[in-house]
């Protein structure tokens, strides 16, 4: 039974890994908690349930702009779904209620706040709820990163609704927060649904940051009608490279929190409804949106946290299709992260930024599976070292015979008096005219000149694997000096050879990695393009987002698998009988078109 629904209702064949095993809890009238990663496939967990069952289910959402997308959803596939929220009229809220209450609508939702308003604990007395949602559930906790004192209100819900099974769901894996919402929920009895946190249409990359704003434009053109996220840590930043892409003829907006809530909002919505592909923005955005075609997020700054990072790359490829997550990475970055950690006074909070900011550098450094790493991070069972989606499964990096340079380098530490930072040593052993002005004792040194092999850039970061491998010692703060370790100066001495991985110069790193094509199939590019313009006209014409008409995903199997009539036009995903009768006809006509053009 659940399966006839999920073609009819959401056009798909098959379920999503454990979506049908929560739903048969669900059914049998069994709490749940649903932990799944960003694009899981979590709402059909209680969005299909509420097709079966009699009376109506009751979805508890955070945002407005997440209800929204929701419902849209929804009533593009022939569901009954609507939204009471704060940006409604009374008149609205009266008759949705109403509708409500003689039963024509089978998924309600609504905001934590909602269930304070004393108008609105009558109204839910007198209904008939037969399943109880709430969707990001991790905001009930303070441990979470998006605490919100509303989910509180959830425990009064729970009591009058005793007897009638709680969906709770979240993308949040930590342990802390698992357990408080168990608690905060009176959820003890229920069935804990742990998926893998792993993403593998996801490609991790890491990339040196020396090309600046023009590289990023570089990648961006990648991306050709594809959209972007791009996060910068600062405002000024997200304002400059926005005003830098759109200068160099790629429309890019900018989010953050400084900006007016409406221009904020306008932006937002522009991103969504595919009006502008490239949205520049700090951490603020992302949590109201669920849109699912994105297919590249990139760190332009270091994230604070592997968390964060983890959360930001996850609003990539929501739908399953392949898509890259890159993040630039300079040494530069990091001693300056360093030196903000310096100032926080709190000792035990600054020691927690310490070392969150070591394990994303941990990260940025590997020579070994970023998947692999970010895995065991989260506590989860990864056997697999390579996985073959990261840059460094895709394009290992390279090891060379770095035991001359090394010595070298060691050399020139000790002979500048170890008191210097990595600029000055590569300076000292390239024999720069901008040293020696203002360090002109220098040129006696025997060092002074005697690499020529090598290019700055390439140099310091040398030196930064160096005190990787233990050979230098690096002091903190923004400006950290090189010392010679205790290893440094016995590798000097002794006959050891030394390999490191060749340091990446800026062209090299601009060499596309493709990402490995997980779940994509052969499609005919023109006529995706085609379709995606058809796609954006009916959304227009009908106010709703154009993923709401169909995914990404759909019309790559449609360009694919070209149906030529509606029983064909059926099978493809994301295809079910609403959308069939809505939708059908304008495809297969542009899809005929296409094909006669060719033959
Ligand atoms: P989450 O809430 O876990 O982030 P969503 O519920 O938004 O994920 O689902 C992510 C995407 O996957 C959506 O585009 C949705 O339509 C799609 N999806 C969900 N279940 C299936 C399925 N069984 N088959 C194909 N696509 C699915
Ligand atoms: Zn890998």
């Amino acid at each position: 039974m659940p399966r006839t629904l999920l073609k009819t209702h959401f056009g798909y064949d098959q379920f999503r890994p454990l979506q049908e095993e929560i739903i048969n809890e669900v059914l049998v009238g069994h709490d749940a908690l649903v932990l799944m990663p960003t694009g899981g496939g979590k709402s059909l967990c209680y969005q299909l349930p509420a097709l079966l069952l009699s009376g109506i289910t009751l979805v508890i959402s955070p945002l407005i702009a997440l209800m929204k997308d929701q419902v849209d959803g929804l009533q593009a596939n022939g569901v009954a779904a609507q939204a009471i929220h704060s940006g409604m009229s009374p008149l609205q809220i009266t008759t949705i209620q109403k509708q409500a209450l003689k039963g024509e609508i089978k998924l309600l939702y609504v905001s934590p706040e909602r269930l304070a308003v004393p108008s609105f604990q009558e109204f839910l007395g007198q209904l008939s709820v037969s399943l109880v949602a709430i969707d990001e559930a991790h905001c009930i906790s303070e441990w979470g990163h998006d605490f919100r004192p509303d989910y509180r209100n959830l425990k009064t819900l729970r009591k009058r609704y005793a007897g009638i099974p709680v969906i709770a769901l979240t993308a949040t894996a930590t342990e802390q927060v698992r357990r408080d919402i168990i608690i905060q929920l009176g959820l003890e009895e229920a069935k804990v649904f742990l998926s893998t946190f792993n993403r593998p249409n996801l490609t991790y990359e890491v990339r040196p940051k020396g090309g600046g704003a023009a590289a990023l434009r570089v990648l961006a053109s990648e991306f050709v009608g594809e959209s972007i996220i791009i996060y910068c840590q600062s405002r000024k930043d997200v304002e400059s490279l926005a005003s830098g892409f759109s200068k160099n003829g790629i429309p890019a907006l900018p989010y953050h929190a400084g900006l007016d809530p409406g221009v904020r909002q306008r932006n937002q919505e522009r991103f969504i409804r595919d009006e502008v592909r490239v949205m520049v923005a700090t951490i603020a955005f992302g949590m109201g949106i669920d849109k699912p075609d994105v297919r590249l997020v990139v760190h332009y700054d270091l994230p604070k946290s592997l968390e964060g990072y983890y959360q930001e790359t996850g609003r990539a490829g929501r739908d399953g299709l392949p898509s890259r997550c890159v993040l630039y990475y300079t040494y530069a970055d990091a001693a300056k992260q360093e030196f903000f950690i310096g100032q926080i006074t709190d000792p035990k909070e600054q020691g927690n930024a310490q070392q969150k900011l070591h394990q994303v550098l941990e990260f940025c450094q590997l020579t070994g599976c970023r998947r692999a790493y970010l895995m065991r991070y989260f506590a989860e069972e990864w056997t697999d070292d390579g996985c073959g989606n990261c840059d460094n499964c895709l394009k290992p990096a390279e090891l060379f015979d770095s035991t001359e340079i090394a010595k070298k380098v060691i050399s020139a530490v000790l002979k500048t008096g170890e008191r210097f930072g990595a600029g000055i040593v590569a300076g000292v052993l390239l024999g720069s005219k901008t040293v020696l002005t203002k360090q002109p004792w220098v040129q006696k040194l025997s060092v002074f000149g005697i690499v020529n092999d090598f290019t700055e850039e390439q140099l310091k970061s040398l030196i930064r694997l160096m005190a990787e491998a233990g050979l230098l010692l690096r002091s903190s703060g923004e400006y950290p000096i090189f010392t010679v370790s205790q290893n440094g100066k016995r590798f000097l001495m002794g006959s050891t050879p030394l390999m490191l991985p060749r340091p990446q110069t800026v062209s090299k790193s601009a060499k596309q990695i493709k990402s490995a094509k997980v779940t994509d199939q052969e499609y005919d590019s023109a006529l995706f393009e085609q379709l995606r313009i058809l796609r954006k006209r009916l959304a227009d014409e009908l106010g709703v987002p154009p993923f709401i008409v169909f995914g990404d995903a759909s019309l790559r199997d449609m360009a694919g698998v070209k149906p030529k009539n509606l029983v064909e036009f059926a099978q493809i995903s994301g295809v079910g009988e609403k959308k069939l009768a809505q939708f059908g006809s304008v495809f297969l006509e542009v899809i005929a078109e296409s094909t006669a053009v060719i033959q």
